[in-house]
């Protein structure tokens, strides 16, 4: 081979191409357009955004809102690369509470497409006009314009054909950005948004509460299904809606949405979450909608994990996902809270240890609702009501799936070396705390999930992949998904099952190897795994028997 020795071959790209580029990351398709300056409007603080389009948005897509405008500086500056007046340093990112961040959507929009920009931060009727076309500045001058910002965009990828082969139809262009709009006016119902098309307006959402904008979006009909959640602790609040049991469908995707702090996200785990509190109640294949917005510290998120941003890494999702199932359940089915749970006769659990997940409360918690707060949660070990005849079934013999938040004071530990099996099916064993019920099944499914998350977590990417040989994994499930999965799938086959003998040694290692799980409460789906039962409660029963 001939190497050219004389020319050299390293060349900077010009900023024109170096936008391109990175508008490859920001802009595939109309709708990230419309997405990215309906952001800009909403961070701008507009109580009013209008949106149109024409050729689903290849040909022209305008964003008009009556936010706070720009000076005719910050409106060429804009379209700065890196140009932002949202954030100033790394660690802002993690206190993110606008949507925008990168200051790279104008200038990348910018460089596909030919962009009028009008602005104006006075109530006076005057404004900026900038105008650029194919990622060059073409003029700036004044114009009349009403407080707040004007964007049009014309001829996407006309300068880069291969970009405007990959568009697809009108129709699905189209529908692309439909979502994209109705993904952000869910979220911001306090705002007014209409969308239109040469056909006329296709919304027309007046400000109003969640629930009022999800019923003009989606129609009474889904509306009358729905029930509120509501729910507060240190680590987050999950408030929204779920549909009744009875609304569920085969094809629920359409209407099953997650927010966290103002943007939408999917999260294939939580999605897990609310399956698992419809459990048993529902007709297997078929899903209830949803909308929950979640409201968490933005230091305990990650919203830089993607460049257009739907997946989104919580800290403490394993506690949240539990506390997803609880509120959930509790809407659907009425059950009782935490709080009064624990205060009434059936909970007689010690405080166990949930990890470090539950252990830091960091947002404020709201004191009207009585939902469970994690940091407070009253001591439940021992039976406020005594213990009848007719109450002891929930009592004693119930394990008290509901009571997911207890935090330990004292550990668990077992007392002595007898493991008894009972009906195949439960290990019973003495502790420090009382008798314990472990159901077998359940705990050696948390171990080996453990077991196994632990693994994979440490193993290679390219480990990871092969991992994934045997398993079928779902298009849109994340990495975080897929190894929860894989990990219970695992764990579910090679597992001890119900009706299986145990050798004493088996018992041994099963509850001794429960007892170093961080959560050793319930199964990563929510079932669980023992109960205890106090020395008092042994005491009431047999008082009452005499
Ligand atoms: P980012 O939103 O990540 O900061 P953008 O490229 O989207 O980056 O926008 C750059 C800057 O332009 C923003 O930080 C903001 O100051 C300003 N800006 C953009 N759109 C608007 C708007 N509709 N109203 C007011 N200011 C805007
Ligand atoms: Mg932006």
């Amino acid at each position: 081979m001939k190497v050219n020795m004389k020319a050299n071959r390293i060349n900077i790209l010009s900023e024109a191409v170096a936008n391109q580029i990175a508008a490859g990351e920001v802009v595939k398709r109309p709708a990230n357009i419309v997405k990215e300056l309906v952001e800009n409007s909403i961070d701008a603080g507009a109580t009013q955004v209008d949106v149109y389009i024409s050729g689903a948005g290849k040909n022209t897509i305008i964003v008009s809102d009556n936010g706070c405008g720009m000076n005719s500086t910050d409106a060429l500056m804009a379209f700065e690369r890196h140009a932002t007046s949202k954030i100033s340093c790394f660690d802002d990112l993690y206190a993110l509470m606008t949507n925008g961040f990168r200051g790279e959507a104008l200038p990348s929009i910018n460089s596909v497409a030919s962009v009028t920009l009008k602005t104006s931060e006075e109530e006076d009727g005057i404004g900026t006009c900038v105008t650029f076309k194919d990622g060059r500045f073409e003029s700036q001058e004044p114009c009349a314009c009403k407080k707040g910002t004007k964007v049009q965009v014309d001829n996407i990828f006309s300068n880069i054909p291969v970009r405007r082969r990959f568009m697809k139809s009108d129709g699905i262009e189209r529908k692309h950005v439909v979502e994209t709009f109705l993904r952000i006016a869910l979220v911001y119902p306090e705002v007014a948004f209409t969308l239109s098309n040469e056909g006329g307006v296709i919304y027309d959402l007046e400000p109003s509460s969640y629930r009022q904008r999800i019923a003009k979006v989606f129609g009474k009909q889904l509306d009358k299904q729905l029930v509120p959640v509501n729910f507060t602790s240190s680590l987050c609040n999950i408030e929204g809606f779920v549909g009744r049991p009875e609304s569920a469908k085969a094809k629920a995707a359409d209407h099953q949405m997650f927010f966290v702090n103002g943007r939408f996200m999917r999260h294939g785990y939580f999605h897990k979450a609310v399956l698992t509190a419809m459990d048993r109640l529902l007709s297997a294949g078929t899903q209830v909608p949803y909308f929950l917005y979640f409201n968490v510290n933005p230091e305990d998120i990650d919203v830089n994990v993607h460049p257009t941003k739907t997946e989104i890494k919580f800290d403490n999702e394993q506690a949240i996902f539990e506390m997803l199932v609880g509120a959930v359940r509790e809407a659907v089915g009425g059950i009782p809270q935490v709080n009064d749970f624990c205060a009434s006769s059936a909970c007689i659990m010690p405080k166990m240890n949930m990890g470090n997940a539950v252990s830091m409360p960091k947002l404020p918690t709201n004191s009207s609702t009585s939902a469970p707060k994690v940091a407070s949660m009253p001591e439940c070990s021992m039976p406020v009501v005594p213990v009848t005849w007719e109450n002891i079934q929930t009592s004693v013999a119930v394990p008290q799936e509901e009571c997911l938040f207890a935090v330990p004071e004292v550990s668990l530990e077992v007392n002595g070396d007898a493991y008894i099996q009972f009906n195949a099916k439960y290990i019973i064993v003495n502790t420090n705390k009382g008798l314990m019920l472990v159901n077998q099944e359940n705990a050696h499914e948390r171990i080996l999930f453990d077991e196994y998350r632990a693994k994979y977590a440490n193993a290679s990417e390219v480990d990871q992949l092969s991992l994934f040989d045997d398993y079928e994994v779902e298009e849109n499930d994340d990495a975080e998904t897929r190894m929860f999965n894989l990990a219970l799938t695992r764990a579910r086959r090679e597992g001890v099952a119900e009706g299986q003998p145990l050798t004493s040694e088996e018992m041994k290692s099963i509850v001794n190897r429960l007892l170093e799980c961080e959560n050793m409460s319930y199964t990563p789906t929510g079932k669980r795994i023992f109960h205890l039962i106090t020395g008092d409660s042994i005491n009431e029963l047999i008082r009452l028997a005499a």
